[in-house]
């Protein structure tokens, strides 16, 4: 049966789509962004063993295999373990079946309006995610994929048939920018922002504001709003340094990117025509 990596699932969320929803977040991702809050999601475990004996809970311990193993019973959930990884990997990873999700989704269905999947970036997992959100539909509930638009949604759309909507981050636009913060080129990014929008599978997008990058920053809101127009929310983020890696406030500085600054971008993405620009 087929399994997928969770990193961990928060049964009521209201800040992943529209409502009250349950988030699934996968391990994994293929890009590797400066500014990654969660970058113990990055990565799977390679079982080096390096956080073992730090777990003030004995919650971990090195299997016959030599694969490190995760006590959910035990682990006190101090992440001492996330900050010693040299890998930007977590122990605190569930195998699990669509049948174990499930089993969770159920639990909370009658409080919520849906389920997100995010990550790391979930579409990695998109065999799992088809036959997730079939069983989720029987029960009535929306499904929306946050992703980082790595995946060529229209190269396999069996996932958007099953899907209501994607939550896409373009960060930047661009290319060299894109690619000094993201680690990878914009091209699939920016191939899916324009396939979603035509299939009209486009939830929200999401772009980045960093403080004093005025040419890279208005070249972003520009490309974006003139793309969506009002068919979807335009969330501007705020880039905010705290919780990212050290190389990251390095070359990025240790400035959160000021509200009335990223406030302009919002109102220039509003005077292009993305009406439902606003600043998060
Ligand atoms: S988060 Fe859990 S597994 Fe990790 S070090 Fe703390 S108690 Fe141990
Ligand atoms: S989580 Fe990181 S530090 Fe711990 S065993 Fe895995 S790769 Fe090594």
């Amino acid at each position: 049966m087929r399994r997928a990596p969770v990193n961990k699932i928060i049964a009521f969320s209201n800040v992943d789509g529209p409502g009250n929803r349950t988030s699934i977040f996968f391990q994994g991702c293929p890009f590797n962004c400066l500014f990654c809050h969660n970058p113990e999601t990055i990565h799977m475990c390679v079982s080096c063993g390096a956080c073992v004996a730090l777990c003030p809970a004995g919650a971990l311990s090195v299997g016959e295999n030599g694969a490190v193993k995760w006590d959910d019973q035990r682990c006190v959930s101090c992440d001492a373990c996330i900050r010693a990884c040299p890998h930007d990997a977590s122990p605190r990873i569930r195998w699990m079946t669509v049948d174990d999700v499930m089993r969770e989704v159920r639990r909370s269905a009658p409080y919520i309006d849906g389920v997100t999947t995010s990550g790391g970036e979930c579409t990695q997992q998109y065999a799992f995610l088809i036959e997730l959100f079939a069983e989720v539909r029987k029960l009535g509930k929306t499904c929306l994929v946050d992703s980082n638009g790595s995946f060529d949604f229209e190269a396999d759309p069996r996932l958007l048939e099953v899907c209501d909507g994607v939550m896409l981050d373009v960060k930047a636009v661009e290319p060299a920018w894109h690619e000094q913060l993201v680690g990878h080129s914009r091209d699939i990014v920016l191939k899916n922002l324009d396939f979603l929008l035509r299939v009209g599978k486009l939830q929200e997008v999401r772009s980045l504001i960093f403080p004093g990058r005025d040419h890279d920053n208005e070249a972003t809101v520009r490309y974006v709003a003139g793309k969506i127009g009002d068919a979807c929310d335009y969330k501007i983020i705020r880039y905010r340094p705290f919780g990212v890696r050290e190389t990251c406030q390095r070359l990025l500085g240790e400035d959160t990117t000021d509200e009335a600054y990223a406030e302009g971008y919002a109102r220039l993405a509003r005077e292009i025509g993305a009406k439902k620009a606003f600043v998060v």
